[in-house]
């Protein structure tokens, strides 16, 4: 008779990329064989083919699966790895670390991690930041400039907080949904699932993207904008709202600094100091001298009027307060001109009309004038962004543009617009106090950008190159790397490459060896999430989706000698001597201390692998609210959501949003044009994250081999078919890549993938060199420059290049 194997169902999540999908996991005979959707889970009503290829994750037969120390000097062909135990792999990378931080400053090693977006990263990187600030180092690689600039740190420029990021798009109640840049079908699939339920109860849906992909051929308003030219598209939006009166004109004078007047002949805002004494005693007594004191214009009394930022209040019923219009003001330096920041923003919106956006972007007008309808008369409004925003060479501008444009809507905080849902309380883990002033200033690229990363300790691919190339502004020597593919993930690989090779030391965790992990001088074998523990407070979406703690136990053995990044992470501080910020290496005992203010105990969490529901109630509208008799307003210098920013200006940016073309286009480069008349972008593919799982059969069967996506008209114009093979040229070499025809696509626009370098030997289907002759990484031909001169993104979506068969 024949046996059947005893199955066992087991609640769990996927933590392969942010969208943290609840899931079941089957087990066989104790066997981990299946991964699947968990529609009682607020993350769970889906999983992709990536979630699903789990099983053939865990078991990979190319799996790392013991500690390995290089025998060969960097540059040899063969790296001549040794396979080591852990002891010895740990006190090497401890001493290293140690002599490192002793000759030559902590800030000498800088730490990195994978995307917690796109790898199962977000189990960790919270301790990787505490380690580094323990260790005492300013730099930490995550390749923030590329996918979480514009998303989480931008955007504190303009509301002081991360919008989209911390405030996230209520699907679940909002009447226009707006994606720029984001395809959630492949970058966060519960937002995907939860749109297609929107929709189906009426929402309506724009989404901004130059290919049509995943949801956009639902969308009732696509808007195919030319890479790189969003923030035309934006400005053109907000010109038409505007226009028409279609903007919370309530939300606009009271919440964003739009009534303050600003400065004709400095730009910066009038204080109250400024004005003329008689002018002054006019503005109310709060004013008086006081040099922080800003100041409106009173429409109804026809005079100044005064504003404490520190109270966030004006000295006149808000009402009454100028959006439009130049006032004449008498000044301690004589009669100034000065208007309102709101009508500056409009003026500045007026030379993008739509026609003259639809030249830049080649979004017709008609077009344009639609959605701003679509998105005021269906309002609330949620909107979201992804990596079609990070990776330009306006990156900062773009968003703010965005930003600005959202706003308007007045929907911010509200019902069905982007709501800071509540979070579960727990310990802070990130160990901010950890690492002192001085240190933080120190972080690579501080200098030359003050306000981009580097402000927030990230430090970006290119500042860390530079540094280890070129000793600017000093030498990295040290490299403590969490699974961070760093030579394919950024422009000019072959210089990424070199950067690693002229460091004194590096170390690399990782699941599989990598073109960035072959650079090391120790690599650690890293377990699959799905053979380790983590714990997941809030899975961030909704209301509901954050009041979930769950815990995710191992569903198989760890393989060989792997260990989870977690367990890697708190055994190396013990070694480094910072067992005492790392609870002693116990990763048990590091959950209790995090978990304690929630009330949920890792014994609860154990019984119920669906996780613990801890109730929370969200409150809207958060910056109305009285802190102390203040409203609380924004966390930025005018307690204002800042459409007109005097930090940026004072740091040399433009302090209203602004277009620019992008740095390399066949505008701005016209001396290209001839050679390579093509712009040339990048997206992602369904089935793979980033430059991972190329070697996993299931997915590999699904894009055997590297894309290029054209146009008909532009591939018959070179003679190439679907499926031929082809030459991707750029001015900084060629890579090849197969066609794929696309008609939607704009005939100017081509798209290629990135991250095409691994062999899949089950279907045997070939690698390619990472660099070199016959490479197809994309990368290797683009370049980290010219970069957002705020945050030093990457253009790597928005380039230039020619197309031909091979
Ligand atoms: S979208 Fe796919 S990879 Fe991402 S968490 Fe969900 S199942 Fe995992």
């Amino acid at each position: 008779m024949t046996r059947v194997a005893p199955t066992r169902q087991v609640a769990t999540f996927c933590p392969l990329c942010v969208s943290r999908c609840g899931a079941t996991a089957t087990l066989r005979d104790g066997a981990f064989v299946a991964l699947g959707p968990d529609p009682a889970h607020p993350t769970g009503r889906a999983l992709c083919v990536k979630g699903k290829a789990a099983p053939e994750l865990v078991n990979h037969p190319e799996r790392l699966l013991h500690p390995l120390a290089r025998t060969n000097p960097k540059g040899a062909a063969d790296p001549g790895w040794r396979r080591i135990g852990w002891d010895e792999a740990l006190d090497t990378v401890a001493t290293r670390l140690r002599a490192l931080a002793r000759d030559h400053g902590p800030e000498s090693v800088v730490f990195g991690s994978a995307s917690p977006s796109t790898s199962a990263m977000s189990d960790a990187v919270d301790w990787v930041m505490r380690l580094k600030r323990a260790f005492g180092s300013p730099n930490l690689c995550v390749s923030m400039e590329l996918c979480g600039w514009g998303r989480y740190l931008a955007s504190i420029y303009t509301y002081g907080d991360s919008v989209p990021g911390v405030y996230m798009p209520d699907l679940d109640r909002a009447g226009a949904i707006l994606f720029w840049g984001y395809n959630p079908s492949i970058a966060r699939l519960v937002h995907a699932t939860s749109t297609v339920a929107a929709l189906e109860r009426g929402a309506r849906l724009v989404v901004v993207d130059p290919r049509r992909a995943g949801l956009a051929s639902k969308a009732h308003h696509w808007l195919r904008v030319r890479p790189g030219t969003d923030a035309a598209l934006a400005l053109a939006l907000t010109h038409v709202m505007i226009e028409r009166g279609w903007y919370d004109e309530h939300f606009v004078r009271r919440w964003t600094n739009a009534p303050l007047l600003v400065r004709e002949d400095t730009g910066r805002f009038l204080r109250g100091s400024e004005t003329a004494s008689e002018i002054g005693s006019q503005i109310g007594s709060e004013v008086g001298e006081d040099p922080d004191h800003l100041v409106a214009w009173d429409e109804a009394d026809g005079a100044p009027v005064g504003y404490d930022p520190t109270r966030g209040r004006y000295a006149a019923d808000e009402d009454r307060l100028a959006l439009f219009g130049a006032r004449r003001v008498r000044t301690t330096d004589g009669p100034v001109i000065c208007r309102p920041a709101f009508d500056l923003v409009a003026e500045q919106c007026r030379a993008m009309e739509p026609s003259v956006a639809e030249a830049i972007t080649t979004v017709p007008a008609a077009d344009i004038e639609a959605t701003a309808r679509t998105l005021w008369e269906a309002r609330p409004l949620a909107f979201y962004t992804w990596s079609g925003l990070e990776q330009q060479s306006g990156t900062t501008q773009i968003i703010r543009a965005v930003n600005q444009l959202y706003a308007l809507s007045g929907c911010l905080d509200a019902p069905g617009g982007n709501v800071a849902f509540p979070a579960v309380p727990t310990n802070p883990i990130g160990g901010a106090a950890l690492l002192s002033r001085a240190q933080r200033a120190k972080a690579l690229g501080v200098e030359h950008r003050p306000l981009g990363p580097a402000r927030f300790e990230f430090v970006t691919g290119e500042d860390f190159f530079t540094a280890a190339i070129e000793g600017r502004p000093y030498r990295a020597r040290g490299f403590v790397n969490f699974g961070s593919n760093l030579v394919m993930a950024h422009g000019d690989s072959a210089r990424g490459r070199d950067a690693l090779r002229a460091l004194d030391f590096v170390v690399h965790a990782d699941m599989f060896m990598s073109p960035t992990a072959e650079q090391a001088d120790i690599v650690l074998p890293v377990t699959s999430a799905f053979e380790a523990t983590a714990l997941r407070v809030g899975f961030e979406v909704s209301e509901d989706a954050q009041s979930l703690v769950q815990l995710r136990e191992p569903l198989a053995p760890a393989r060989g000698e792997a260990r989870s990044d977690l367990q890697i992470i708190f055994d190396l501080a013990v070694r480094l001597g910072l067992g005492e910020h790392f609870f002693d290496g116990d990763v048990e005992a590091a959950f209790r201390h995090q978990l304690e203010p929630s009330g949920v105990s890792l014994e609860q969490l154990r019984a119920e692998p669906a996780g613990v529901r801890v109730p929370l109630v969200t409150r809207h509208r958060k910056y109305a609210e009285p802190v102390d008799g203040i409203p609380r307003g924004f966390a930025t210098p005018t307690r204002k959501v800042e459409l007109y920013s005097e930090v940026l200006l004072e740091h040399g940016y433009p302090p209203l949003a602004e277009f620019s073309e992008p740095g390399v286009s066949p505008r701005s480069r016209p001396d290209l044009a001839d050679r390579f008349p093509l712009i040339l972008s990048c997206a992602k593919s369904l089935w793979f994250c980033e430059s991972q799982n190329r070697n996993m059969a299931s997915l590999r069967k699904g894009a055997p081999d590297p894309q290029v996506e054209l146009n008909p008209r532009t591939a018959a114009a070179r003679g190439i078919a679907t499926g031929d093979w082809v030459r991707i040229a750029t001015p900084h070499g060629d890579v090849r890549a197969r066609a794929k025809l696309r008609s939607t696509l704009d005939p100017q626009v081509v798209f290629g993938q990135h991250g095409w370098w691994q062999a899949c030997d089950e279907l045997g289907l070939p690698g390619y060199p990472p660099f070199g002759p016959g490479s197809a990484n994309l990368n290797l031909v683009l370049r980290q420059e010219p970069s957002d001169p705020v945050s030093g993104s990457s253009p790597l979506r928005a380039s230039v290049c020619e197309v031909s068969r091979l």
